[in-house]
């Protein structure tokens, strides 16, 4: 697998985005991933699904979960789009909400350790952000939760979301432990801390399947059947078995279409 396809992976990116380029920096402990889209591509207005032509690009840029270690950014040019009825709109990133400067799976991991974690400023500073950082994050958090609950009767506009947040979770963890894996021998302090960030992600799906399940997304025996590959990778998440946790991770992450 080279750097682009492992990225690919790692940030769970679906097409037509792509990576087109990973740059190590050694120096300052960073790798920056650039993503793409194909230039050919037809859009429709984000909110009315009218066919919106690209009026121009924004340099936009993210901070992704740490890989091997390193601090991760994500970097794009998001096209903006000039529908006829809605004027110049900002074509909405599959990994990001709008106007935040993490990916959706940094501020899940944020939110999970604040939840754990009553000070705000120490989830801030385990994680390098500042304070209003932090205090974004949650906010955000908040928001979307008032949000969900306003949505309540229009349900199927948040139907795939959770099923989607799992996916997530688990192809993430899938991607981790397939390189905590790899490199398992050449570093071992970095297998311990991809382990402890695996137990993380396979937490935040058990605790979002409930949730899915209710709403319909993922039937019961789905559910099952997943849960299975969870508790068999989780069995064996030690330095010395993770070839077999990556495979039932693997089989977990494949389960969904
Ligand atoms: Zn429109």
């Amino acid at each position: 697998m080279d750097d682009k396809s492992l990225y690919g992976r790692l940030l769970g990116l679906s097409s037509p985005w792509a990576v087109d380029k990973v740059e190590l920096r050694l120096e300052q402990g960073e790798v920056h991933v650039w993503v793409v889209l194909p230039s050919k591509e037809l859009w429709v207005c984000p909110d009315c699904q009218a066919r919106a032509p690209i009026h121009d690009h924004r340099e936009r840029v993210w901070r992704h979960l740490d890989t091997f270690q390193y601090r991760t950014m994500l970097h794009a040019r998001v096209p903006r789009l000039n529908c006829p009825r809605h004027g110049v709109r900002q074509l909405p990133v599959p990994w990001a909400e709008e106007g935040s400067r993490f990916t959706a799976l940094y501020e899940a991991l944020a939110i999970d350790w604040m939840m754990k974690q009553a000070a705000l400023a120490a989830v801030a500073q385990r994680l390098h952000l500042t304070w209003d950082e932090a205090a974004g994050i949650q906010e955000r958090a908040v928001r979307r939760g008032l949000a969900r609950r306003q949505l309540e009767p229009a349900r199927h506009l948040g139907v795939d979301e959770t099923s989607l947040l799992i996916r997530d979770a688990v192809c993430a963890a899938s991607a981790r432990a397939a390189n905590a894996f790899a490199f398992a021998g050449a570093c071992p302090d970095s297998a311990e801390a991809d382990i402890r960030q695996i137990r993380t992600l396979i937490d935040q799906s058990r605790r979002s399947s409930g949730q899915a399940v209710a709403d319909g997304e993922l039937t019961p025996a789905d559910w099952e059947t997943l849960d299975g590959y969870l508790s068999l990778a989780q069995a064996s998440l030690a330095p010395g078995t993770l070839g077999e946790a990556a495979g039932f991770l693997e089989h977990a992450c494949d389960f969904f279409p």
